[in-house]
């Protein structure tokens, strides 16, 4: 379970302030997608929520708890990125096993969490396979079976499927919303610049713009009633 409260968050890197008083709420089990030009705090936002970044001013909350001092690794969030840095020497499997390995859980415990969630992104064959023997494609599903394993109760992903080829896109997005479909309660808080996957991913889309939040809806909602042209833009009905 993770609600997530953000109330007035701001993020400076020394005098220059990217992210500028941010509030919103993320319900438990939504899908919300941000979206917006590059350099609007994006990327920023994600690693304040995950802790990879300390909060400049505001406050973050899980279910209600100020989470803002809270170590990363104590927030039960798991980000995918972009580029999937796999480890290059080990295979599928010492990938995605290798987090619980080194938080001591023991063989047969990774071996199953390995196992299910290989099975839930269909890397089942490919599991003694090392990462310059897969496609991007199922590099990418590595990637977000290492997270799946942690069982995260939110998953943070920053634009997952950009480096991947067209159709690629196209699969492993269905196998994202799978993934969302089948982990009950688990939050996902999804960047992308590509609309059709912010219009069939999101619960909601965040529209962000030059740090602030422009507007936030379901898709329909942007859709039919954008409040700016800017948004309009970003989803693609005219105004
Ligand atoms: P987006 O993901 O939307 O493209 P980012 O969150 O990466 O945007 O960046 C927002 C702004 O913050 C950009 O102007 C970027 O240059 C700046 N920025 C991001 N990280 C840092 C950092 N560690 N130090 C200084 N400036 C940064
Ligand atoms: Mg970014």
């Amino acid at each position: 379970m993770a609600e997530l409260q953000l109330r007035d968050i701001r993020k400076s890197f020394g005098s220059f302030e990217v992210i500028k008083g941010v509030s919103m709420d993320i319900r438990t089990g939504e899908f919300m997608v941000f979206v917006g030009p590059s350099g609007c705090g994006k990327s920023t936002l994600l690693r304040l929520i995950s802790g990879l970044e300390e909060i400049t001013s505001g406050t973050l909350a899980f279910d209600g708890e100020v989470v803002n001092q809270l170590a990363p690794s104590r927030r039960g969030i798991a980000m995918v990125f972009q580029s999937y840095a796999l480890y290059p020497h080990m295979n599928v499997f010492d990938n995605m096993a290798f987090g619980m390995q080194l938080a001591g859980k023991d063989k047969e415990h990774c071996r199953k969490r390995v196992e299910a969630a290989a099975e839930m992104l269909q890397l089942t064959p490919y599991l003694k396979r090392l990462p310059r023997q897969l496609s991007g494609g199922q590099r990418q599903r590595v990637a977000i079976g290492r997270a799946i394993v942690r069982d995260p109760t939110v998953f943070l992903f920053d634009e997952p499927l950009s480096n991947l080829d067209a159709a690629l896109r196209v699969a492993t997005r269905i196998e994202i919303a799978k993934l969302h479909r089948s982990m009950h309660n688990t939050t996902m808080i999804y960047v992308t610049h590509d609309q059709v996957e912010a219009m069939t991913l999101a619960d909601r889309i965040c529209v962000l713009r030059d740090g602030l939040v422009e507007q936030i809806g379901t898709p329909l909602e942007l859709y039919e009633s954008p409040n700016s042209i800017f948004v309009a833009g970003f989803i693609g009905s005219p105004k």
